[in-house]
């Protein structure tokens, strides 16, 4: 059976990426859709064909419990209010896909899964990197040691919000959590984990400096730090709202890799030291639904479960906690 998904938010990821995804996936496919506007509707039910029952607002959501169409719930809203929808598709008995970061703090995301865990549902984060082929090819270079041990890494994710009109929400604290680590750096972060295949045990991080503040009084317009692996191997990343950078690489004993851009939708490229990384660029948010509904219908966890956003928010916390300490080292405490 193909499980039917119902997002929770129609904003631009929703609009640009998962409806679309949807069309081409086999094993879910757009059954509902929850939004707060009413404009909106219309549209989407023409073109994706969704009836009337399956359409809910954010005060009737819960009624969800009762639709028998929805499968899964996808939660595509603003980062503070992933954990209320979370938890509210977890006591409907829905199996729930969060998008990244799963929250904007740590309690947050340890009372989503636990929702989930006590509801006998499946949590996964919206991480569409590990479900495609350039990315997948860095965890292997790095964990298998295809060029022997990694010595350090470079993750750099950043984007120039102030050249286009920001999405208000991401410069407000309250609902994004924080500002370019929150939403870019959260990339680089995974991109070095995933990389070494293990969590960093510390970390140091300082705060670029505002060269916008217009845009940027409430949330870091940039960030740097440096995380910590077991055996002393450093990875150096940048996140910023104000220029643009996209590249995963490492320096590995007997060779090296580089993939930029590396965390865009499309066009990735990459190379290694012994040539050109030749991989198709797919539309990966096919893979990673396919791949989560694949789980969920085997009651399987997702290979990026909640409990990886739990990992992701603890070390996104230390880093803001160095940088809020003036760069101080500080150990990410799991
Ligand atoms: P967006 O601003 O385009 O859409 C947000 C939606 O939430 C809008 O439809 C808005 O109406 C709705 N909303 C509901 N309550 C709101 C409130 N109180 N304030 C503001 N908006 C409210 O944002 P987006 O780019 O679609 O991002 C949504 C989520 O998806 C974020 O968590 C973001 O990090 C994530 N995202 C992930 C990827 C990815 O590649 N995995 C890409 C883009 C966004």
């Amino acid at each position: 059976k193909q499980l039917g998904i119902a997002l929770v938010g129609l904003g631009g990821y929703s609009t640009n990426q998962l409806a679309p995804a949807l069309q081409e996936t086999e094993n879910c496919y757009l059954a509902g859709i929850v939004t707060g506007t009413p404009s909106k509707i219309d549209d989407w039910k023409k073109k994706y064909d969704i009836p009337d029952k399956n359409v809910y607002n954010y005060e009737n959501f819960d009624e969800i419990a009762n639709n028998d169409d929805i499968d899964i719930v996808y939660v595509v809203l603003p980062n503070a209010l992933h954990a209320e929808y979370v938890i509210r598709a977890a006591k409907a008995k829905k199996h729930v896909i969060c998008e990244k970061p799963m929250a904007t703090n740590v309690e947050d995301a340890k009372r989503m899964l636990d929702a989930c865990n006590e509801n006998g549902v499946q949590l996964a984060i919206g991480y569409r990197l590990h479900f495609e082929p350039y990315n997948k090819r860095v965890m292997e270079l790095g964990q298998q040691q295809v060029f022997g041990k990694v010595k350090s890494i470079t993750a750099n994710n950043s984007s120039d919000m102030t050249s286009k009109k920001p999405n208000l929400w991401r410069l407000d604290k309250e609902l994004a959590g924080g500002g370019s680590l929150m939403d870019l750096g959260i990339y680089a972060v995974q991109g070095a984990v995933y990389t070494m295949g293990e969590k960093p045990v510390a970390v140091a991080a300082k705060y670029g400096e505002v060269t916008k503040p217009t845009f940027f009084h409430d949330v870091e317009q940039s960030i740097n730090w440096e995380l910590e692996f077991e055996d002393g191997v450093k990875a150096k990343s940048n996140s910023s709202y104000a220029e643009e950078q996209n590249e995963l690489s490492a320096e590995a004993e007997n060779g090296w890799w580089n993939v930029s851009p590396a965390y865009a939708y499309e066009g990735k490229k990459g190379e290694t030291s012994e040539g050109e990384m030749d991989y198709p660029n797919i539309f990966e948010q096919v893979n990673q639904m396919d791949s989560q509904a694949e789980s969920f219908r085997n009651s399987e966890k997702s290979i990026v479960p909640g409990e990886m956003g739990l990992r992701d928010m603890k070390i996104l916390m230390a880093i803001y906690e160095s940088a809020n300490a003036g760069g101080e080292r500080v150990v990410i405490q799991y």
